[in-house]
């Protein structure tokens, strides 16, 4: 037996404004969490990798299902998830409490012209937060930007690199910070600073915005091949053997 059904057993089961008060908590509380958004292609690399196998472990985490192919997989599995909760939008909380809370926040991740867009969009929506700086997600030493951004004692860290690199970079600093929501954001940044547009609200509704983005992005088809449909389908291989 794989060790999927830990992982989808580890997910957040509640509803995502449940997930957004205990976020909102341990913000308030300055409680240290490392948010995993998980979807079938975090899983597949936490199945053969030993790092991410240890990170889910980890005190500090608290895993999302960010994928619907995460809530059906668990479904199929009997494991019964109430819904999808989204980087995206998790991202676009982070800030808003951010700047409700007058927290501290550092963006790692992201072309230098979404970063830039990115500080205008704090600048006059979020203007609120203690805002420490952010720095693009191309640089090459980013175990150094990482060691800088931890001794600014940020609250929230996000960091904007695709899975798994953001993960793993994480991880690795985990244990330099004392305090923080840290998060890994994929392309979300390229989203909320409005360089590239979200898929439109019926296929987030339908949940279908993994069929948004391989319109818009051809070339996600193979990836997405090679970790929804072929953890779909090892998922139902599973369920027919017990
Ligand atoms: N990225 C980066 N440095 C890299 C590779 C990627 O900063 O070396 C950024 C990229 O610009 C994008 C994000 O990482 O903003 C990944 O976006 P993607 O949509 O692929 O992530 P997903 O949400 O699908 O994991």
């Amino acid at each position: 037996m794989s060790n999927y059904n830990k992982y989808l057993n580890k997910m957040y089961k509640g509803t995502q404004n449940d997930f957004y008060e205990v976020i909102g908590k341990k913000l308030k509380q300055n409680k240290k969490t490392f948010i995993i958004t998980a979807n079938p292609e975090t899983i597949m690399f936490a199945e053969k990798d030993d790092e991410f196998q240890k990170m889910f472990d980890n005190q500090f985490t608290v895993v999302v299902p960010d994928g619907i192919g995460v809530v059906k997989a668990a479904k199929l599995s009997g494991i019964d998830i109430t819904e999808r909760i989204t980087g995206v939008d998790i991202a676009v909380k982070l800030l808003e409490d951010c700047n409700e809370l007058k927290k501290s926040l550092y963006l790692f991740g992201a072309k230098q012209e979404v970063i830039d867009a990115m500080k205008k969009v704090i600048k006059t929506k979020y203007s609120d937060i203690e805002f420490l700086g952010a720095t693009n997600g191309y640089i090459k030493d980013k175990d150094k930007q990482m060691e800088q951004i931890a001794e600014k004692k940020p609250d929230v860290v996000m960091v904007a690199l695709g899975i798994p690199a953001q993960e793993k970079l994480i991880y690795k600093h985990l244990d330099k910070f004392e305090k923080g929501i840290l998060i890994g954001v994929g392309g979300s940044f390229d989203v909320i600073s409005g360089t590239k547009k979200r898929a439109p609200k019926l296929f987030i509704k339908t949940n279908t915005e993994w069929l948004y983005r391989i319109i818009c992005e051809p070339k996600r088809l193979k990836r997405f091949w090679n970790s929804n449909v072929k953890f779909i389908f090892k998922i139902w291989k599973e369920k027919k053997k017990f």
